[in-house]
């Protein structure tokens, strides 16, 4: 293999890029971003970059370290095309570059809104992002936030140590319900709501104008003021490059447990990627879940068979506080909390039929998600009574049934 080209300088090409050479791989890497800036992380935006435009630590390929190992980072460069047949990817300038191998980490863009757009409405996935808004976030100003998801609930946090009023508007009856059931997204909306958060549930937004002192919000329940208004509904995959290169898209660009694509030398890794996973297929948009499955998808491409099937993982900052979720719930799982949720500190584990734990959501607790992950990747079994109470020790359990 001669010439590795990685589309999209985001934490999956970064982290590809890393381990092809770290690996041993020695001939040419190219990196394709089409943001103006060198790959960067994106966790930062909605938490300590956004507070203070502190960007130390934000970039994933410092440059002194790509010029030692002689990766080539192309910012402001589109592919277009990867044409696995004559080996090389298309760039949107009509050049085009050889390509032995190919990594799809083309990620996903924040899902917007019909009729929410204009000067101060923003969604959050890039940097410039985040830089428009901090400097909207200040004393007096009132943020109206459209999604209470993890995102939304870390700009709120972000924008009320700024100063800021906040309204959160969420569509369904609890936020967070989808993601970690009903008991644990209250729990949440209540540390929210706590931190002076206006969480408001089953409001839907209609749309907005602009009124004689900035946007007017037109929500189910009203019209709302804003001096700011943030969109935080998910995101969508960047599909169009694997639409235009003929692999097979589902939600995501379908990959089997080897990250390879429908194309042959043609992978594809992190947000962008449907992949297998515990019977099912998934696209995951967390960043550990980007690192993981690229490595992967890099050692394989240098001819090892490493599947990946690691137990997905995320963390979010928000309030001064830290939530860590760990695996799949079934929709049968039973719940066992560790605590109680109304406390400082508390761990949710989901249980299966068998007893075994599918998942795991805790505040301020995040050992004992280490143990959780341990639980759920070599599916071992602790009693439920062990699980429930906060004086046992779970590390010595895992010791025992491990
Ligand atoms: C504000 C924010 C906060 C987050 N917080 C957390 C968190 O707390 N915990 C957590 O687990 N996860 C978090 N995430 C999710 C995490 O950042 C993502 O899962 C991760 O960045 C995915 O990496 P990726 O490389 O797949 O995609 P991305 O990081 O999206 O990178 C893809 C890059 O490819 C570029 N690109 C697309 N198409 C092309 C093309 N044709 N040619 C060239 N370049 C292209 C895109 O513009 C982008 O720069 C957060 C995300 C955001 C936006």
């Amino acid at each position: 293999m001669r010439s590795v080209v990685l589309v999209g300088g985001g934490q999956a090409g970064a982290v590809a890029a890393r381990t092809l050479r770290r690996r041993g791989y020695d001939g040419a890497i190219t990196v394709l971003a089409d943001e103006p800036h060198r790959p960067y992380q994106r966790p930062p935006l909605s938490k300590e970059y956004l507070a203070a435009a502190d960007d130390s630590g934000l970039e994933l390929l410092p440059e002194a370290w790509t010029t030692e190992h002689a990766i080539e980072v192309r910012t402001g460069t589109r592919a277009a095309e990867i044409c696995a047949r004559e080996g090389a990817v298309l760039l949107a300038d009509g050049s085009r570059i050889p390509a032995d191998a190919v990594l799809l980490a083309t990620g996903a863009r924040a899902r917007r809104l019909p009729g929410l757009d204009g000067d101060g409405v923003f969604g959050l996935r890039t940097r410039d992002d985040a830089d428009g808004l901090r400097e909207r976030l200040g004393p007096g100003t009132h943020l109206v936030m459209v999604g209470g998801g993890f995102i939304g609930a870390e700009v709120a946090s972000v924008a009320r140590t700024r100063g800021a009023a906040v309204t959160m508007l969420e569509a369904g009856p609890v936020p967070l319900a989808q993601a970690v059931g009903a008991r644990l997204g209250e729990a949440c909306a209540r540390i929210a709501r706590a931190n002076g958060v206006d969480v408001r549930v089953n409001t839907r937004v209609d749309g907005l104008r602009t009124g004689t002192r900035g946007l007017v919000v037109r929500t189910s329940d009203g019209d709302l003021e804003a001096d700011v208004v943030v969109v935080g509904v998910g995101a969508e995959p960047n599909v169009e490059l694997a639409v235009a290169s003929g692999l097979e898209v589902g939600h995501g660009v379908l990959v089997d447990q080897y990250c390879r694509t429908s194309t042959e030398h043609v992978y594809a890794a992190g947000d962008v990627a449907e992949h297998p996973h515990g019977g099912r297929r998934v696209r995951v948009e967390h960043v550990d879940n980007a690192t993981r499955q690229a490595a992967v998808a890099a050692r394989n491409m240098l001819g090892e068979q490493t599947p990946y099937d690691d137990p997905h993982w995320f963390y979010s900052d928000q309030f001064g506080r830290n939530l860590q979720h760990v695996g799949h719930a079934g929709t049968h799982d039973r719940m066992v909390v560790r605590g109680d949720l109304e406390d400082e500190s508390w761990t949710a584990f989901f249980l299966d039929d068998a007893g075994l734990v599918t998942a795991a959501f805790a505040l301020d607790a995040g050992e004992e998600i280490a143990v959780a992950r341990e639980l759920i990747s070599m599916r071992l079994g602790v009693p439920e009574h062990v699980l429930a109470d906060r004086d046992a020790d779970l590390f010595e359990a895992l010791e025992e049934v491990g």
